[in-house]
């Protein structure tokens, strides 16, 4: 019998969204950037290379390009979520074994996202995800604060009346998994495929996998039919 990592007292899988779910070669991302370039060369009445500087400036900042936003410029946060995240959801592939997998896992499930409600719909509907959460954790949930501001982990704790010591965390990114860790949560690291530097694991992530559905057969799946 294959065996995985022992995940038995895990009773809460929380989820980031975007390229964790799907596969960052998907390339869904890209037209978001495109998006806030634009909203913010509009804005701000500069260049999509200037925009595109500030853009990351904030994100590097402020852990998202809306919240530099808001501080810096009082923008609305609704409609710029609205603006950048009106893209075309029909490039990613319906995904029906995550899906069976997901459904499968014995506990509650979540996502917890930087992007909105809605950008998170459209994603969990596009990958033939939707029904699988108990509940999307989006920024307006999390009072517009981001990941890794510790903060968001709290609020989504406090929110879902979650015990960060029997949940795990799924993410792209390594920094976002540092504030789980810390709180107590086991945390995964979904590496980006054939892209080293941005998934450079540290002692904040507790296993580095490439490939979410099959890393959860084998860590759940041994259980549940042992
Ligand atoms: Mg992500």
């Amino acid at each position: 019998m294959p065996s995985g990592p022992d995940l038995s007292h895990i009773d809460t899988w929380v989820f980031d969204l975007d390229n964790t779910l799907y596969p960052v070669s998907t390339n869904l991302f890209p037209q978001i950037d495109v998006r806030m370039k634009t909203f913010i060369a509009d804005l701000l009445g500069v260049s999509l290379d200037e925009a595109f500087k500030i853009q990351k400036l904030y994100y590097h900042e402020h852990g998202t390009t809306l919240r530099g936003l808001m501080i810096n410029h009082t923008v609305e946060p609704d409609a710029f979520l609205d603006y950048v995240h009106d893209i075309d959801y029909t490039i990613l592939e319906p995904n029906p074994e995550l899906r069976r997998v997901i459904k499968e896992l014995p506990g509650r499930k979540l996502i917890h996202t930087n992007g909105s409600e809605s950008h998170a719909e459209g994603v969990l509907d596009a990958l033939s995800l939707e029904g699988c959460f108990e509940a999307i954790f989006d920024i307006r949930a999390g009072a517009y604060i981001p990941k890794p501001d510790p903060n968001s982990y709290e609020r989504l704790l406090r929110s879902h009346a979650l015990t960060p010591e029997s949940a795990i965390m799924f993410e792209d990114l390594v920094k976002n998994l540092k504030p789980a860790a810390e709180l107590g949560m086991v945390t995964v690291l979904v590496k980006h495929d054939s892209d080293a530097a941005s998934s450079n694991p540290d002692i904040h992530c507790h296993h580095v996998i490439e490939d979410l559905t099959d890393w959860l057969k084998q860590a759940v799946y041994p259980r549940t039919v042992s």
